[in-house]
């Protein structure tokens, strides 16, 4: 049976632990300085976002239908039969397509070393597989970010919303955008306030893409679907690659004066 993640913002107190035990589960470093970060890295694969006293939690999707995995040449990412999308990064050549498909921005790189790797929350896939929760869910002190299975969940979220209906928006985010993902979320505040796009299609984007291409009656409508597909792929290029320039240029300039922290990561 298919596992997942279903965050409850409502519940959430911002306190971070889950943070601090995905970074221990992922041997990655954590301080305080750290905790202060509001965005996804290559050293911080899940964040606690706030805005007065709401929070909302960033971390990857696991979709059913990962576009990630679709994107990747060489099957470097792999959705699992029990929920997690996998890494490997012996098979992985660098290429970089699946932070281009990745629809939620998910995948970082790790610019700063040697031999770079792709990283991203893989939704403790050896927990997972011993038949252990996630470290984020173990760690969380009021059952805020909570582990099971997917249909469980949704069924227990619907009843959360049933039971108290002025204390959510009436939406499970992550049931039926891009076809689903293993993640699902709960919350009294617009998704969008968060970074999460609120207007996804209920259909995986490898479906998507399929099914145009499987129903162009002539070359006009394969010619707009192409160039709609290529214009996409380069907007969402031109997105990362601003990205990436961005977080060399901030690797650079940490390299070139390493300051109080990474120092400390450094001696890790
Ligand atoms: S959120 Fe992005 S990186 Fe995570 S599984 Fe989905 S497509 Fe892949
Ligand atoms: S599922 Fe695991 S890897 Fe993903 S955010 Fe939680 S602790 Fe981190
Ligand atoms: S551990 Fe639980 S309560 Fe604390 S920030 Fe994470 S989700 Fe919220």
């Amino acid at each position: 049976m298919s596992k997942a993640i279903l965050y409850d913002a409502t519940m959430c107190v911002g306190c971070k632990l889950c943070e601090k035990a995905c970074a221990e589960r992922n041997h990655l470093p954590y301080d305080d300085n750290i905790a202060l970060e509001s965005k996804q890295s290559e050293h911080k694969f899940t964040v606690v976002l706030a805005k007065d006293d709401k929070f909302m939690r960033r971390l990857c999707m696991n979709c059913q239908d990962p576009a990630c995995a679709s994107a990747c040449p060489v099957g470097a990412l792999k959705k699992t039969a029990l929920g997690p999308v996998t890494y490997d990064g012996d098979r992985c050549i660098g290429c970089r397509y699946c932070m281009i498909a990745c629809p939620f921005s998910v995948p970082k790189y790790e610019w700063s070393k040697a031999l770079p790797l792709v990283r991203k929350c893989d939704m403790c896939a050896d927990r997972v597989a011993r038949g252990e929760q996630t470290a984020c869910a173990e760690a969380c002190p009021t059952g805020a970010t909570k582990f099971g299975d997917r249909d469980a969940l949704i069924a227990e979220a619907k009843e959360r919303m049933a039971k108290n209906p002025g204390q959510y928006l009436n939406h499970i985010y992550g049931v039926n955008e891009l076809g689903g993902t293993s993640v699902l979320l709960l919350s009294s505040v617009p998704f969008d306030q968060f970074g999460y796009k609120s207007d996804l299609p209920s259909e995986a984007m490898p479906m998507l893409t399929y099914r145009a291409l499987s129903h162009v009656p002539d070359v006009v409508t394969l010619g707009a679907v192409l160039l709609g597909g290529v214009w996409w792929i380069t907007n969402r290029r031109e997105e990362v690659e601003a990205a990436e320039a961005a977080e060399a240029a901030e690797a650079a300039e940490k390299k070139a004066k390493p300051g109080k922290e990474d120092k400390k990561r450094g001696s890790r």
